[in-house]
């Protein structure tokens, strides 16, 4: 009995045993189970994770090229842009030459007139000067627009222009050459004095020893003014006489230059007595009276002076006052009534001048206006500064403000009405003449 509980008992214990090894057996496979999908699952998330690495390389690449693309396009409307600006600007710069040469051809057409006019007073009737084109001179860049010149007869070059101003001058020389007097001017006139100088020459004071008169004689450097201006000044000064413009007596063509002999100015110019002086308001009155006077005598006579300022108004001590420097006139021919060339000198230039706009005569009112004010206050505006900075002034602002500068309040006011930005508000010379403040004009004699 024994035995046999000895022998069940083993029996189940081996059982019990096989039981839990068979258990065990179990567990261990079931871990190996969890330990492989846990390894599988390992495997899925370093999978993942490259994948997503590879994404995000995908995304930074193509963020990359994207950005790259932004700036190509960015660049190529640039691009377009610059080159839509440089087609733009070459094309103001052809119209600027189209309009150029235009002028250049009714330049031509003008002085043709003027020499043909000089020529039928000059020479004999039969003999005939070669008609040929002109170009303008280095000093004026731009001349009138004609409206009805086609440009295909224009010059195609730079060379050509430079051609035709040649053979231009070479003809005013020829011309020039008739219209002055035989003979050398150092042998007729006697007690030579430097008096002055100007841009193109120097001007003396000298004797007439057949009438004991005295002349002032002014010596232009052809290189520099050029035959063409230069015959234009003596055609013009010639023809145009008036009690207040300085008298044209004759000239001469000697050692290259030309000779002017003009009516001689024993006051000297508006501008000596400015720096030397105070003027009272009377006396400025009555230099803008004399002045207005003569500006409306030539441009009445349709020639716009250009270049008044207080050098190139002259004082005699009689009291006569005169506009003198006709060189860098304008003559206005038929129905033509404006300008565009920019000449002058910069701080007496009106604001339609200087921004190259086409202008007419009322320019010469306001440089008169200038003078007005250097007459008041010594110089003119702007006269320290750069020739450009002027211009850009003058353009934008015209004068400063009159009133600031405490001038007396009738020229004030005159000034006010020559010194309008507005040309059509602008007076005329002729219009002028009437303004309130010319009556205060004082005889000049006492200033001397
Ligand atoms: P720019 O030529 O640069 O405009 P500007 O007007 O002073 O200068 P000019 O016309 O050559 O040049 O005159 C020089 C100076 O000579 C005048 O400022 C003036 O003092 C004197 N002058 C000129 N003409 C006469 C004259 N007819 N009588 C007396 N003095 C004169």
């Amino acid at each position: 009995m024994g035995l046999d509980l000895e022998v069940s008992s083993s029996s189940s214990s081996s059982h019990q045993e096989s039981q839990l090894e068979k258990q065990r057996l179990e567990a261990l496979e079931l871990l190996e189970q969890r330990d492989k999908f846990l390894a599988e699952l390992q495997h899925q998330k370093v999978e993942l994770l490259c994948k997503l690495r590879r994404l995000q390389q995908k995304l930074k690449q193509s963020q990359q090229f994207a950005e790259l693309l932004k700036e190509e396009l960015k660049e190529e409307q640039e691009n377009g842009q610059s080159i839509k600006e440089k087609l733009q600007k070459a094309q103001r710069k052809m119209k600027a030459m189209e309009k150029r040469l235009r002028e250049e051809m009714e330049r031509m057409r003008e002085m043709q007139l003027q020499l043909r006019h000089a020529e039928e007073e000059q020479m004999d009737a039969g003999h005939v000067i070669k008609a040929a084109p002109a170009t303008a001179s280095s000093k004026e860049a731009s001349s009138p627009q004609p409206e009805n010149l086609s440009t295909s007869s224009s010059p195609s070059s730079g060379q050509e222009a430079e051609q035709l101003h040649q053979e231009r001058e070479e003809q005013c020389l020829e011309l020039l050459s008739r219209v002055v007097a035989m003979g050398n001017p150092e042998e007729k006139y006697s007690g030579w004095e430097v008096i002055g100088s100007g841009s193109f020459g120097t001007v003396y004071k000298a004797f007439d020893p057949a009438t004991g008169q005295a002349v002032a004689i002014k010596k232009i450097d052809l290189q520099q003014q050029g035959c063409e201006d230069t015959l234009k000044e003596i055609l013009v000064m010639r023809e145009k006489k008036n009690p207040n413009i300085v008298s044209y007596l004759e000239s001469y063509l000697a050692h290259g230059d030309v000779w002017m002999v003009l009516e001689y100015m024993d006051g000297g110019s508006l501008a000596q007595v400015i720096s030397e002086k105070r003027i009272i308001v009377g006396h400025m009155a009555t230099v803008c009276l004399e002045c207005l006077q003569g500006l409306a005598f030539l441009h009445a006579n349709r020639v716009i002076h250009r270049d008044i300022k207080s050098s190139n108004i002259l004082l005699g001590q009689d009291g006569s006052v005169k506009l003198a420097d006709i060189g860098l006139c304008a003559v206005l021919i038929h129905e033509q009534s404006k300008r565009r060339s920019v000449v002058g000198t910069t701080c007496w230039m009106a604001p339609e001048l200087v921004r190259g706009e086409p202008y007419g005569p009322k320019v010469d009112t306001w440089s008169l206006g200038i003078v007005g004010i250097e007459m008041a206050k010594g110089r003119a505006p702007y006269i320290w500064k750069t020739k450009e900075r002027a211009k850009y002034l003058i353009g934008k602002r015209g004068v400063p403000d009159l009133h600031k500068l405490r001038l007396p309040s009738d020229l004030c006011e005159f000034l006010g009405c020559c010194l309008q930005m507005d040309v059509d508000r602008r007076g005329s010379a002729q219009e002028l003449l009437q303004h309130p403040f010319l009556k205060l004009a004082e005889p000049l004699s006492s200033l001397f």
